[in-house]
């Protein structure tokens, strides 16, 4: 019997570290690369993993919406990054 990774509940499903909609679907990559395949993963009670899941979709859109990410360019004249 395994635990949760946040509690002793008995574990149900495994939760992926870092969260599996960091990552790019494999419908949207060239065809056999899966960068979802080999996350890793730890141990979930049902209650953690649902909690969880709200988070990383929180988490997703934060990153999405900040405009430093949004406005990074790579190249001679890249801008610097700008956290104020
Ligand atoms: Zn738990």
């Amino acid at each position: 019997m395994v635990s949760c990774y946040m509690c002793d509940e008995v574990a149900v499903s495994v939760e992926h570290v870092p969260p599996r909609c960091l990552f790019p679907k494999q419908k949207d990559l060239p065809i056999g690369v899966d960068l979802r395949r080999e996350l890793l993963t730890v141990p979930a009670c049902a209650q953690h993993n649902m909690e969880k899941a709200s988070d990383d979709e929180y988490f997703l859109g934060v990153i999405v919406g900040s405009d430093s990410v949004n406005s990074a360019r790579v190249g001679a004249n890249s801008p610097t990054f700008s956290y104020a």
